[in-house]
């Protein structure tokens, strides 16, 4: 059975740059239930769309934990595949669909949701079917190859009233919640330096056409794409939600040309702020790096390594190492959209904020080719 959702007027809900996730949450127009009503007993039914790796590793295995919502359908290209996971999650093999069928989705009561897993540049498309399909979508990190592409897919949301999601899992996750607090409340004051770094090391067998991350039109770029977000999202949860107004960068050094022939290794770029804050940042696919951290005045807050991963980040400030318990990632994700959703609260990852980070993207990749300092349009 089909839990009646509250409509959700996304146009009407344009995410605002310099506000906080959750200083947005506050602000925005409630639809729907109020906030301090109980959760519904039933769950959302969710279907991935995409059967990689990270759905089989995480998202799928999370489902089984999670409280609000629950595995009812996948799309996928391999009929074999979807009777597996129908076999193994308990779902009909009604609830198998293709790419070809997503349309069909529409008359489907078990589910609310298509969370797109596929590579990068192929979410636009997916995302629009599902919007089509009636569902809310969730489509994974980086939203989109193009800032044209995040449009196309907002619209579609939009017009299909339906709400779009990004799998911004470490929004979730009270470690780096509790970094927004500190941003938010200013308990240092402005956090005006930043630093952070993020990547791993590509297997030196790939290529473009074995690996779609080394694949320009299905990755959309390298690891600024892959890795980079994470670091482009710390900075602006450091700084309250606000995009930066410039950016510079320069592409890192290829010692492996046999991989990186259409992607770079690796980028190192800067965010500037209109209020002089600044960041370094560093992406790449040569080494094992993740770690942010965040000065202020009166303080500091750092996540170490690995601070993007899926571990319990562990954050230390100049006050001491506030600790909150250990959550799974994906669990915490998939819950809290459900709850967004059921509850009409706007997501704390909507479908703008994958838009502003790619418009932040698209602007460093411009600084890389040109050398010159790039305004960013976000
Ligand atoms: P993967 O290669 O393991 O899986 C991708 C899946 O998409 C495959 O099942 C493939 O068959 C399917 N697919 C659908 N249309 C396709 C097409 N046109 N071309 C190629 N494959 C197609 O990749 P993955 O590691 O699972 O990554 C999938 C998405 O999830 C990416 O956007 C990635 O950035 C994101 N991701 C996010 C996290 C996170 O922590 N949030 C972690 C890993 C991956």
């Amino acid at each position: 059975m089909k839990t009646p959702l509250p409509q959700v007027s996304v146009s009407r809900r344009r995410f605002i740059g310099q506000l906080s996730a959750a200083a947005a949450f506050l602000a925005a127009p409630r639809a729907g239930r109020a906030l301090d009503t109980p959760p519904p007993s039933k769950k959302l039914g969710v279907a991935l769309l995409g059967l990689g790796s990270y759905s089989t590793d995480e998202l799928g295995p999370a489902l089984r934990k999670t409280e609000h919502c629950q595995l009812t359908g996948v799309v996928t290209g391999s009929r074999d595949k979807g009777e597996k996971w129908a076999r193994e999650y308990g779902f009909p093999a009604k609830n198998i669909f293709s790419y070809a069928t997503i349309a069909q989705m529409a008359g489907n009561p078990d589910i609310d949701i298509i969370y797109v897993v596929s590579p990068n540049g192929v979410h636009a498309e997916h995302v629009i079917a599902a919007a089509k399909a009636g569902k809310h979508v969730i489509t994974e990190k980086p939203m989109a190859n193009t800032v044209a592409d995040c449009d196309a897919m907002i619209a579609a949301c939009r017009d299909a009233g339906v709400r779009l999601m990004v799998g911004y899992r470490l929004h979730y996750e009270p470690h780096t919640a509790e970094l927004c607090r500190l941003a938010r409340e200013k308990t240092f004051g402005p956090f005006m330096r930043m630093d952070g770094e993020n990547g791993f090391t590509m297997d030196s067998e790939a290529t473009a056409d074995t690996m779609w991350r080394l694949n320009k039109k299905l990755a959309g770029g390298g690891p600024l794409m892959d890795m980079g977000v994470y670091v482009v999202q710390a900075v602006c949860m450091a700084k309250v939600e606000a995009a930066p107004v410039s950016v510079t960068a320069k592409f890192g050094p290829v010692t492996m040309p046999k991989v990186f022939t259409e992607v770079e290794q690796s980028i190192q770029w800067t965010m500037e702020f209109a209020d002089g804050a600044r960041a370094k940042c560093n992406a790449t696919y040569a080494e094992q790096l993740s770690s942010f951290r965040a000065d202020a005045n009166g303080g500091w807050a750092e996540i170490e390594y690995p601070a993007f991963y899926y571990a319990e980040p562990i954050l230390k400030t100049s006050r001491g190492k506030p600790h909150f318990p250990h959550v799974n990632h994906q669990v915490a994700q998939l819950d809290g959209m459900a709850l967004e959703l059921m509850s009409g609260r706007p997501s704390l990852a909507p479908g703008e904020m994958g838009r502003r980070d790619i418009a932040i993207v698209e602007a460093i990749y411009a600084a890389a080719r040109s050398g010159q300092r790039v305004e960013v349009r976000a």
